[in-house]
């Protein structure tokens, strides 16, 4: 993008100044649907998702027989739901404001194998491409017992593939850790930046790390590459997955039970609200997507970006989706939130979700970890930066008057409403790395 361009967006978009400055800001889209009219547009069904779902199930033996902290949920990846009123009323106080309704929070930083998010989407899209390949190969039938994959046999036969893929952080501790388990040739390509214990942590698991001197676009280039060298080597396209995408989508109906079982209604006069950390998108939009056709017009889904590197916002504000990143206009994309540095978003879940999503908000890296902190203190729950960006959400929600107006939020509503934070990681930070997290924090 040129110069005149940028001026000309700044003009037509006054919200881009704001961002340009790094304030905080909300932005609710007025262009949203009706959950029926939008999922209409995503490209990807019900059926789809339910599809991921049994393929995840038929998976669950493998999961009890190799990963035994799994056999408490039957070999099901799944993470906990809470609520948190000691933090609610923490939140209400830092606010100076109300905050009606019942805070709530799911642990995706506590999902077993990876401790994030990235548990749900990067390994379901291994676990795809090892299924078609030992199916194809005539060694495996879906009504077999799955467990046989842990054998010397399937890990000899998956030894001929490899996977290769471009991250930092936890879609490399995902991918990495269950390929290797299934016997596959991994490599994790890493920018220079990529944090130490992360790479310790991959090659203890036999995983090959590459290293790059330049920043993250390099080393997905490598990966790609590696994967267009060799036809044996399946490249995982974080911006551009519908596999990743379905994966994450699994979890709607997977906390539409955990809602039921805990007596939690949610309905008309019932509303939730769900507050998702973005980063490319597929994490949040796949979830957003799942809970869009477990809740329908009943959820409300919002995304939470830092100041440093609010992608998503600027895509769907400006219509221009990947056309544009935030280097464009000169923010630079460094934050402490690992998960969530992203320039440039991913165009497919831009344009698939912008009818279903309610509102994007940034905030800065300092408000993440006060709220680090004050959520140890509180609950005694221990995050990573990221997975603290839906914090926020409620206060952003109900502070926002015309938006509460526009979508017809009564008090009464909002009186029986649950909001939910998305907490998506920080399970596996070593000790003295949450030490230091701790430090930052003001509070
Ligand atoms: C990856 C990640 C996200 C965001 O997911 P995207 O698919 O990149 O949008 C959020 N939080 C954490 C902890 C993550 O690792």
């Amino acid at each position: 993008m040129d110069m005149a361009e940028i001026e000309k967006l700044k003009n037509t978009f006054p919200l881009l100044r704001e961002l340009i400055a790094l304030n905080e800001v909300t932005w609710f889209n007025p262009a949203i649907t009706d959950a029926a009219e939008g999922l209409r547009h995503v490209g990807l069904t019900a059926e789809d998702v339910a599809d991921a779902s049994a393929r995840l199930s038929r998976f669950a033996p493998y999961f009890e027989a190799v990963f035994p902290q799994t056999q408490i949920t039957k070999g099901i990846i799944e993470s906990p739901l809470s609520a948190i009123p000691s933090m609610q009323s923490a939140l209400a106080s830092r606010y100076k404001t109300d905050l009606p309704g019942k805070l709530m929070i799911k642990l995706d930083a506590y999902l077993p194998v990876s401790g994030s998010i990235k548990a749900r989407g990067g390994i379901y899209e291994v676990l795809f491409h090892a299924e078609s390949l030992a199916t194809e190969a005539g060694l495996l039938s879906y009504s077999d017992n799955y467990a046989k994959l842990d054998s010397k046999e399937f890990r000899r036969f998956f030894s001929r593939y490899s996977i290769a893929v471009g991250s930092t952080g936890n879609l490399g501790l995902s991918i990495g850790i269950i390929s290797a388990t299934l016997g596959f040739n991994v490599s994790v390509h890493m920018s220079a930046d990529a944090r130490q214990w992360k790479k310790d942590k991959l090659r203890a698991h036999g995983v090959n790390v590459v290293e790059y001197q330049s920043d993250y676009s390099l080393a997905v280039e490598k990966g790609r590459e590696e994967a267009e060298n060799n036809p044996l080597c399946h490249f995982i396209d974080d911006e551009n997955s519908t596999n990743l995408f379905l994966g994450y989508a699994v979890a709607g109906e997977r906390l539409k039970t955990q809602f039921r079982d805990a007596g939690i209604v949610v309905s008309r006069e019932n509303p939730l609200f769900v507050y998702l950390p973005c980063g490319v998108g597929g994490g949040p939009g796949g979830v957003a997507f799942g809970l869009k056709l477990a809740f329908g017009d009943n959820v409300h889904c919002i995304f939470a970006e830092p100041t440093h590197s609010p992608c998503m916002l600027l895509g769907v504000h400006t219509g221009l989706h990947d056309a544009i990143s935030v280097q464009d206009l000169g923010i630079d994309n460094v934050t402490a939130a690992d998960g969530l540095a992203v320039g440039r978003a991913s165009g497919f879940v831009g344009r698939a979700m912008e009818r279903l999503i309610d509102g994007y908000y940034t905030l800065t890296d300092q408000e993440m970890f006060d709220l680090l902190s004050l959520l140890d203190k509180t609950e005694q729950i221990r995050l990573e930066p990221s997975a603290l960006a839906g914090m926020p959400g409620m206060q952003r929600i109900l502070s926002d008057t015309s938006y509460l107006n526009r979508m017809d939020f009564t008090q009464e509503k909002l009186n029986n409403a649950t909001h939910l934070v998305w907490a998506t990681g920080g399970g596996m930070v070593p000790e003295e790395e949450m030490a230091k997290y701790l430090d930052v924090a003001g509070v």
